[in-house]
């Protein structure tokens, strides 16, 4: 099973286009007011202003083709973040597996991957008259997206798994991304009893059992899927304890061909790679003994393994919620496990210590990298391939297409304020194309439409989980007050993210800072863009000058918008948490706060902001307004270039998953 690499992908059967330089910029420059209203749905896109998909330029990258003949590799995550037209994703778990796909496919690696197809995909986010978030099904139509049923004799090709006591059907959606497919499940079927054709609903929706149904659905799936239409693995990644079920289709599998109890064990022990990617509990799922038991039922009867068996990998007690844990399922399975950062595994070797030695497991750091080719604005990246060898060279993990010293400083200076103001200008046409007739005065300025492209421009957009800490720089309201209003340096913050539906901490965060933006006394230097995707996220870590990252510390796995921000010369100013200790060097950006493990957690968050208003005001300010006799901050666009060389060859998804490959291959 070789994957093709596409010689010329087509808008309609593949999603190369969404990084494909040229293509990904066609078509808000054909039309940008249609590129919102259409959701940035590009078929839509095209079928709506008649324009023939030949008319789209694609601009084919140099060959990152590798020699691959070691074997093929399964990747299984709950969510894939490919692009903002395919709403299966949350945050940045799924960002990181789509962009692992699209540098899979880049490199040729032969990957296959696996996931669900959500019908209202994570919810859409609307912010009403009392600054509260309303929660609203996503709608989107898999028949405007590249994706096909997979059929068997003409007709939608129906699978099943054992599923509680009885047997849960369900349709497959082929995927390509570039030369990697993705085979995503949907439940929606008359098969199904009603309350099963449900499962496939939404991302992260609905209650703890509904959430075991899905995990069931994936891990049982994936095998299932894979046996009828003969894809055969040598590899199971499994992306967090969401995809672990995998391990126990496979165990029975290899049992059911001969293989006793513990010789099966061993073989699939194997042939798993296990990610794990968070330090915060919640982030764990963990089930009781009965509803195991229940969702497991007709597979226990159906199999050779007994519920011991099977309850016993997923039991060890961490000191959080006791039950069946599916992080250490994952563990209890896994050839080798990872974390991602560095800190992350040092953090994560004193949480889970004691079970690591007892299995002889050790968590190696693959530090998480992003899709440079999907987050490199289109100033930025002309640039690097006017002055450096970015489009020349087939390894973005090499020093010389990051060369961003060779840029001279007025130019890499004004693309950077071009950038900005086409921030601004694509946010008053997502407002025009999303509000219509319903606009009043507050929520106008709240959508940031006093926003100035002259002011020094802070962004913040990431999930609301209250670890991130969206509302600490608010903790003096005087002092953040006259920082933001100095008439001479004025400061200006955009926020955008969305708090989970049942996440009322997270609520309560997002509910301040609408109070803050429609707040005279601010005069509109906090916005908000409501409905974080990546596409907003791609315009704000390219057009505002400061990315701000403010999670406690150490509870950042790794974070990976800061990255995007590097790459594009925007400066991070973030707590010393995640990837940010491995990239600072003092030159490329600033850190906020000093991790003291001693204090309570209320005590830090004091220290941090105090920090944060500190190097506000004795660094950041003073740089960014410090202009030559041509205007241009000399330090600043300095430190964008030590920003863009220092963090470009390292953490880009290209070093990363050619890591990861040392681990799908070992020798
Ligand atoms: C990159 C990205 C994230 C991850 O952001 P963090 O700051 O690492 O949490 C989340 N959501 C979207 C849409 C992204 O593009």
């Amino acid at each position: 099973m070789t994957n093709q690499i596409p010689q010329q992908a087509s808008i309609y059967n593949n999603f190369k286009w969404s990084w494909d330089p040229k293509a990904k910029f066609f078509f808000e420059k054909q039309n940008a007011l249609v590129w919102e209203q259409v959701n940035h749905n590009p078929i839509t896109f095209l079928e709506t202003l008649s324009i023939p998909e030949t008319s789209i330029e694609f601009e084919s990258l140099p060959e990152l083709a590798r020699n691959w003949e070691k074997g093929n590799v399964a990747y299984v995550c709950m969510e894939y973040g490919i692009h903002e037209s395919f709403p299966n994703y949350s945050g940045g778990l799924g960002v990181l597996a789509g962009d692992h796909l699209k540098a899979a496919s880049d490199l040729s690696l032969p990957l296959t991957a696996f996931g669900m197809l959500y019908k209202h995909g994570y919810f859409c986010q609307i912010i009403n008259e009392n600054n509260k978030q309303i929660a609203e099904p996503t709608h989107f139509d898999p028949n405007a997206l590249p994706m096909k049923l997979v059929l068997k004799d003409g007709e939608p090709h129906i699978f099943s798994i054992p599923f509680f006591d009885r047997s849960l059907f369900f349709q497959v959606w082929k995927m390509d991304v570039g030369s990697v497919p993705i085979y995503l499940f949907d439940t929606d079927i008359a098969q199904n009893l009603p309350e099963d054709r449900g499962i496939t609903d939404s991302l992260y929706g609905g209650d703890h059992l509904h959430r075991l149904k899905q995990e069931i659905l994936l891990g049982f799936g994936t095998v299932s899927v894979s046996k009828e239409l003969g894809l055969k693995f040598d590899t199971y990644h499994l992306n967090e304890g969401h995809a672990s079920f995998t391990t126990l289709a496979l165990w029975d599998d290899e049992i059911k061909k001969g293989l006793s109890k513990a010789e099966a064990e061993n073989k699939v022990k194997n042939s798993v790679v296990f990610t794990t990617h968070t330090m915060v509990p919640a982030g764990h799922d963990v089930f009781g003994k009965d509803q195991i038991a229940n969702g497991l039922s007709k597979f226990i009867l159906e199999s050779s393994l007994n519920f011991d068996d099977i309850y016993s990998k997923g039991v060890y007690d961490l000191g959080y919620g006791n039950g069946f844990n599916m992080t250490v399922l994952g563990l209890n399975f896994a050839r080798v496990a990872n974390g991602v950062s560095k800190v992350n595994v040092k953090a994560l070797h004193n949480m889970w210590g004691n079970f690591l030695e007892t299995h002889n497991l050790s968590l190696i750091p693959i530090t998480n990298g992003i899709h440079p080719q999907t987050f490199l604005s289109e100033g930025i990246y002309s640039l690097l391939k006017k002055y450096t060898d970015f489009s020349k060279t087939n390894d973005l993990r090499e020093a010389s297409p990051w060369d961003a010293s060779k840029i001279p400083d007025n130019e890499l200076w004004e693309t950077h304020c071009l950038e900005k103001i086409n921030l601004i200008k694509n946010n008053k046409t997502r407002i025009r194309a999303h509000l219509g007739k319903k606009v009043n005065l507050k929520n106008f300025i709240i959508n940031g439409t006093l926003i100035d492209p002259t002011i020094l421009t802070i962004g913040f957009a990431r999930r609301f989980a209250t670890y991130k800490r969206a509302t600490l720089i608010f903790h003096d309201e005087e002092r953040i007050l006259d920082l933001l209003t100095n008439p001479e340096k004025p400061v200006q913050v955009i926020f955008s993210g969305k708090p989970h539906p049942r996440d009322e901490e997270g609520k309560k965060f997002l509910k301040k800072i609408l109070d803050y933006a429609s707040n005279p006394s601010f005069q509109g230097r906090v916005a908000f863009i409501a409905d974080y995707d990546m596409g907003v996220a791609r315009k704000l870590i390219s057009g505002v000058d400061v990315w701000l990252n403010t999670p406690r510390v150490p509870r950042e796995a790794s974070g990976t918008s800061g990255m995007k921000a590097a790459i594009n010369g925007v400066l991070n100013a973030s707590t010393f948490d995640g990837w940010w200790p491995e990239a600072y060097n003092g030159k490329n950006g600033w850190v906020i706060g000093k991790y003291d493990p001693s204090l309570p957690p209320e005590e830090q968050d004091i220290r941090d902001v105090e920090s944060f208003y500190h190097i506000m005001e004795k660094e950041i300010i003073p740089t960014f307004y410090t202009r030559d006799k041509n205007g241009i901050p000399v330090k600043w666009v300095n430190m964008m270039k030590e920003s863009i060389k220092t963090v470009g060859p390292h953490f880009n998804s290209h070093r990363m998953v050619m890591e990861y490959s040392k681990l799908y291959f070992p020798r």
